[in-house]
């Protein structure tokens, strides 16, 4: 039995079970059949969470990118390893081989090595999604240099305060980005930060929307004339398992941005064996993951963990309303798309909008269908099974975090009967334990409470760049000898795991628990309803009260706000109960999201409880105005 492809069911249960009495051994096996290594580890792992630290591998030697590109350029050379869709329908594709991945890749750490760029220094990234953004990443990993990718929609203070944590010498961005009938003038924005940062030697830009940029002399060149001039090899640098590959903020929706460092060794294990299962990746297959590579989704699952498997993966620039809402489907019928995975924000706005759509286009390439980054309502799971998968595709409910490195918690398709709104059962090697407010384990199965876990995997983010100390109070000193990972969960009868939200949104209601999520899921199950937020204020006699802040979709505008109110707490009550009853609703035009589309709930929060006097860091709020209408009318 190999451990590295789950087929069905009883196969994961062996292999979970196998994977916990001996972890050690398990990813042991993992890594030596599935990986090239310059040299083997001397110990698969150490750990001690009280310090904490996590070293899996440790002694071995190897490049990254000898596992996603080089070692497959004589099975599978000319097999496209990135299928790039531009912004624009008309704009042709570009399939880039694994060979030319090869050579593109060379050229690019070549230019970094000329440009004073070496193993262990820091290179921010502000790229938009085009082919030189995952070639990027690649370069610095073949030289050994730690890549930081900040997000290219990201204000300048925002790229600032990161290049200025990590200390980066150098940055890449280009000339400007397309975003649907929109062009960002990318340069001028990190001409705006770098007035901050004293760290940076050189910029170098790529050439995408031909904007008129200024180059400062001596610190700012044109990438393509250095490409072509490049030599095409680079022998690769040879890292230590525990070397770092790269850092990454997390997408700031709870407060200042952290830079959790990834190391080497344990993440590319991690990464492709989950890649490998979560998404039943088959030779032929053409996987689509729409997240952008700024955040953690797009860095495992667009990079690292597809190109480790020899897959074929797509980078789309664009967004999904451009030129029209059908757009992510109409990509899905030109490449033939297998595997498509995407957010629930993304699912919920392309379900507000007219069906045809979707039906328009041919599906029926779709094998597999996923989700990540917030709990799923019911509602939008529902019309993606339904109207994207045709209820043929599994979804897969992958939850995971930016700490985390790869997927831990997720259904394996056509092995794990689904269940909307559950992401199921660990993966392999990882060990949930449900915890109550005193710190001790919740066992048993129909209980909830916070999610730690037990046991380093090995894509466990190794600290905080230069915070330890803020890593250790972080994840490790909520729960003794545990990984905390901020979210609340709930067990159901057969072991499945639901995430009901993060524990600061966690709300005690007259002593009772109150997960956000399956509330926000009763509330979006009215048909006037597009989207809601629920959040705690202070309250004499209950301790808290909820606070519900409701989007209403275009039907429900002209209904009777009074009578709206009141259907939504009827539907609270029969879905949880009358002790989730909202004590105030507020219907508001929009919602504050974080650029990956996450609701800042602590800035509704504020709100709700009239402390609006510092709002903390809204620097990467997508829309920043909504809060101000908000504030302006609010209960
Ligand atoms: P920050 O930590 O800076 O506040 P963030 O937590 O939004 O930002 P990420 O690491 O991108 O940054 O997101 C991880 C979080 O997203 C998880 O902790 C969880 O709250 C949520 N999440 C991700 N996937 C799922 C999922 N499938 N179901 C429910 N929640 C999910
Ligand atoms: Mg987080």
């Amino acid at each position: 039995m190999s451990n590295y492809h789950i087929k069905h069911l009883e196969e994961y249960f062996q292999v979970y079970r196998k994977s916990i009495r001996n972890p050690e051994s398990f990813w042991d096996e993992v890594a030596e059949e599935h990986f090239v290594w310059r040299k083997k580890w001397d110990k698969v792992l150490d750990w001690d969470f009280s310090k904490p630290e996590i070293k899996w591998f440790e002694g071995a030697k190897l490049n990254i990118t000898e596992n996603c590109i080089d070692r497959h350029l004589h099975i599978r050379g000319d097999k496209t390893a990135i299928l790039f869709e531009p912004n624009d329908p008309k704009e042709e594709a570009q399939h880039i081989t694994y060979k030319e991945l090869h050579e593109k890749v060379c050229k690019f750490a070549n230019v970094l090595k000329d440009k004073g760029i070496k193993k262990g220094d820091r290179v921010v990234i502000y790229l938009p999604m085009i082919p030189e953004l995952a070639i990027s990443l690649l370069a610095c990993a073949r030289i050994g240099a730690v890549h930081s990718v900040v997000f290219a929609g990201f204000s300048s203070t925002a790229l600032s305060t990161r290049i200025n944590d990590c200390g980066a010498k150098m940055v890449l961005t280009s000339d400007g980005s397309f975003r649907g009938s929109k062009t960002i003038d990318l340069k001028g924005i990190v001409d705006e930060a770098l007035t901050q940062c004293d760290s940076v030697e050189s910029v170098l830009v790529a050439k995408r929307t031909k904007t008129e940029v200024t180059m400062e002399e001596g610190r700012d060149f044109w990438l393509e004339p250095l490409l072509e001039k490049a030599y095409a090899d680079c022998e690769p640098e040879v890292m230590d398992a525990e070397d770092p590959l790269f850092i990454l903020y997390t997408s700031g929706s709870t407060g200042r941005p952290k830079g959790m460092v990834h190391s080497t060794a344990g993440y590319m294990v991690y990464t492709a064996y989950t890649f490998k299962n979560v998404f039943q990746y088959r030779e032929d297959d053409v996987y689509w993951c729409t997240a952008d590579i700024g955040w953690i989704t797009g860095h495992s699952y667009i990079v690292y963990g597809p190109l480790a498997n020899g897959a074929t993966t797509v980078m789309f620039e664009g967004v999904p309303s451009y030129p029209d809402f059908g757009r992510f489907w109409e990509i899905v019928q030109k490449h033939k798309i297998t595997q498509f995975y995407t957010a629930p924000t993304a699912i919920r706005a392309l379900a507000k909008e007219n069906l045809d759509f979707v039906t328009e286009y041919d599906l029926s390439s779709l094998k597999i269908l996923g989700t990540v980054g917030e709990p799923i309502n019911e509602e939008a799971w529902h019309w993606y099974n339904d109207h994207v998968g045709e209820k043929k595709c599994p979804i897969v409910d992958t939850w995971w975090q930016t700490e985390t490195g790869g997927v831990l918690i997720s259904p394996i398709p056509f092995s794990t009967p689904t269940k909307p709104t559950y992401a199921t059962l660990p993966m392999p090697g990882v060990q949930p334990a449900l915890m109550d407010e005193n710190g001790n384990e919740i066992k048993g199965n129909q209980v909830d409470g916070r999610l730690c876990i037990k046991f380093p995997w090995p894509s466990i983010a190794r600290t905080i760049w230069g915070d330890h100390k803020r890593y250790k109070e972080t994840y490790f000193s909520a729960f003794d000898g545990k990984y905390f990972t901020g979210d609340g969960a709930l067990r159901d009868e057969v072991g499945y795991y639901r995430i009901t939200g993060r524990v600061d949104d966690v709300i005690i209601v007259s002593g009772h628990n109150l997960g956000t999520a399956p509330i926000e899921d009763a509330i979006n199950e009215h048909q006037a309803v597009a989207e809601s937020a629920i959040v705690g204020f202070p309250h004499d006699i209950k301790g808290n009260a909820l606070y519900g802040y409701v989007i209403l979709k275009e039907t429900g505008e002209s209904r009777n706000r009074e009578n709206l109110k009141k259907e939504i707490n009827q539907v609270i009550t029969e879905h949880i109960g009358p002790i989730a009853k909202l004590d105030k609703i507020q219907f508001v035009p929009g919602l504050p999201k974080t650029r990956s589309g996450k609701i800042m709930r602590r800035i509704l929060r504020k709100i709700a409880s009239k402390d609006t006097s510092n709002l903390g860091d809204t620097s990467t709020l997508l829309n920043p105005e909504v809060v101000e209408k908000i504030m302006e009318e609010s209960l």
